[in-house]
C-alpha cells in the first residue's frame, strides 16, 4: 500500500474486501480503482465506450473487472459504494438504481479527500477556479510550503493519494460535478467565487447547481474558513450554509497587478489573499508574491499588436459572465470574437458590457441562432463558418487602437477539441495577418 494512504487513514480499512464500481473510466476513474483496489477492495469499471480493452485493468487485482457499453443496472449489481467520474450525473444512476443509498454513490474528490488528513483549500465557482487555484498555489510555493495543485485540474486527488508524497497544503479546484457527489468533504479553507448560468446542459436547473456549489461548505465546521464573494450575500439570503467562519471578498481590496487585468482579477487576488492568509501568509508577502505570477494562458491573454490592432485571447471565456469580465478588463474600442457550442443563459445580459466598448461583433461557427438576432439589434454583426474569416472581416475593419478580443462565450467542441487549441488557432491566425 502506497505508504500515504497507510500512514494518513484513519478510514483505510473501511473498503476492505467491498465491492466498488467505478463509473466512468477517465484518469480520475482509473485513479479511484487503484486507490479502493489498494484498500483491499474489488473493483469494477463501467464505461459506455465499447472500444476500452482489458489492460485498462492492470494493477486493479485478477478480479478486476471491465463492463462496456450503455450503463444499466447489471453494471452495479453488488456494489457497495459506486464511484462516479465528472460528467456522469448522479440522477442518471438513480434512475436504474433507485433504492441505492445516496451517500455510498460518492465522487473521486469525496473518496480521495475521505482518506487524506492533509489540510486542503479548495476553489469552486463558475468562473475563475483555474486562476485563484494556480495564485493560491504559487503564493504557497513562494512562501516555501510544499503544495500539491490539482483534483478538477491536472491530477485527480486520487492520484495524489497514490504517490508517496504528503504536502503542507492540498489546493484543489473542484467543480459542482464533483460536489455534488461529496458528503463528507471538508476543507480547512474553501473559496466559492461566483454562480452563473453554467453548466445547465448537465444540472437540472439553477437551483440543483447552487445546492452543489454550496456543498463545498456544507461540512465545514468552526476551525475552518469559508470564503465567498460579498455580492453573493443577497442571493444566498438566511440560507445556513456552512459551521466555517465566513469571510466575504470583493474587488476593492487588492490592486491590480498587470499580469491579472480587471476587476475580476482583484477578487480573485483577495479570494486567495483571505486563504493564504489562513496559513500564515502575510498580506505584504502575498503581493510580493503575486507581482511574480504569469497569469494563465487564453485568460485575457495579450497576444501582441498587428498593425496597431490588439489582440487578446480568452478562449477559457465558455459563457457569457466571462465575457462581461474580459470586455471589463478590455480598453475601447472593442471587436468582439463569439461563438461555438453555446452552453445556455441569455444572451442580452452582456450587451450593458459591450455598450460604448464594442464597435463590431464577428460571429464565427455554431451558436449564431443564439446571437445574431439580440446581438445585431445593436451592433455590427457579422457570421462566418471559421474562425479565421471572422477574424479576417474585423481586421480588414479595424483601425489603429482597435483591440480585437476572442471571447467567445461557448465550449469549443463544435470545431476545436479544447479551448486551447482554440486559442492557439487565434494565435495563429494573428500571427500570419502580421
Ligand atoms: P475556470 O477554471 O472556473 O473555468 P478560469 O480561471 O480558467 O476559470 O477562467 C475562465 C474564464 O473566466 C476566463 O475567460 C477568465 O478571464 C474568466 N474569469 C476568471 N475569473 C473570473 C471571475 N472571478 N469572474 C468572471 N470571470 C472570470
Amino acid at each position: 500500500m502506497s505508504s500515504i494512504l497507510a500512514q494518513q487513514s484513519a478510514n483505510k480499512n473501511i473498503f476492505k474486501d467491498r465491492f466498488g464500481v467505478i463509473a466512468g473510466a477517465g484518469r480520475s476513474g482509473i485513479a479511484a480503482a487503484k486507490v479502493l483496489h489498494m484498500l483491499g477492495a474489488k473493483v469494477r469499471i463501467v464505461d459506455e465506450n465499447t472500444s476500452l480493452e482489458e489492460n485498462i485493468l492492470e494493477g486493479l487485482g485478477a478480479d478486476a473487472q471491465l463492463k462496456t457499453g450503455p450503463l444499466s443496472a447489471s453494471g452495479f449489481e453488488g456494489a457497495d459504494i459506486i464511484v462516479l467520474s465528472p460528467g456522469i450525473p448522479s440522477r442518471k444512476i438513480k434512475e436504474l438504481l433507485p433504492e441505492f443509498p445516496d451517500e455510498k454513490i460518492i465522487s473521486e474528490l469525496e473518496l480521495a479527500s475521505f482518506l487524506t488528513d492533509e489540510p486542503i483549500i479548495a476553489i469552486t465557482g463558475t468562473n475563475g477556479k483555474t486562476t485563484t487555484t494556480s495564485i493560491i498555489s504559487h503564493v504557497l510555493e513562494y512562501a516555501g510550503k510544499s503544495v500539491f495543485t490539482g483534483g478538477n485540474i491536472g491530477t485527480p486527488l486520487c492520484e495524489h493519494l497514490l504517490q508517496d508524497k504528503r504536502s503542507d497544503v492540498l489546493v484543489l479546484e473542484v467543480s459542482s460535478f464533483q460536489l455534488q457527489n461529496c458528503y463528507n468533504f471538508s476543507p480547512d479553507a474553501a473559496i466559492l467565487l461566483n454562480i452563473s448560468a453554467n453548466h445547465l446542459d448537465y444540472h437540472l436547473d439553477m437551483e440543483e447547481y447552487t445546492e452543489a456549489k454550496l456543498n463545498i461548505f456544507k461540512k465545514q465546521t468552526a476551525d475552518d474558513l469559508a470564503i465567498i464573494a460579498e455580492e453573493m450575500k443577497p442571493m444566498l439570503g438566511s440560507r445556513n450554509f456552512t459551521g466555517a467562519e465566513i469571510k466575504y471578498f470583493n474587488n476593492d481590496s487588492v490592486e491590480e497587478i498587470p499580469n491579472l487585468p480587471g476587476p475580476h482579477n482583484r477578487g480573485n487576488m483577495h479570494a486567495a489573499m483571505l486563504a493564504t492568509a489562513k496559513f500564515g501568509v502575510t498580506s505584504e508577502l502575498f503581493m510580493k508574491a503575486v507581482r511574480e505570477f504569469k497569469g494563465k494562458p487564453h485568460r485575457i491573454e495579450y497576444l501582441g499588436t498587428v498593425n496597431g490592432v490588439k489582440f487578446i485571447d480568452d478562449s477559457k471565456a465558455t459563457n457569457l459572465d466571462a465575457v462581461c469580465a474580459a470586455l471589463n478588463s478590455c480598453s475601447s474600442p472593442v471587436r468582439l470574437l463569439l461563438g461555438g457550442h453555446f452552453k445556455g443563459g441569455d444572451v442580452t445580459t452582456i450587451i450593458p458590457s459591450m455598450q460604448g466598448k464594442v464597435v463590431e461583433v464577428g460571429l464565427f461557427g455554431a451558436g449564431r441562432e443564439y446571437f445574431e438576432t439580440p446581438l445585431k439589434k445593436e451592433f455590427p454583426t457579422s457570421w462566418n463558418e471559421k474562425l479565421e474569416d471572422a477574424v479576417r472581416k474585423l481586421f480588414s475593419t479595424a483601425n489603429c487602437g482597435d483591440t480585437i478580443l476572442l471571447s467567445p462565450a461557448t465550449a469549443s467542441f463544435d470545431a476545436y477539441k479544447s479551448y486551447a487549441a482554440r486559442g492557439d488557432d487565434f494565435k495563429r491566425i494573428m500571427e500570419e495577418l502580421s
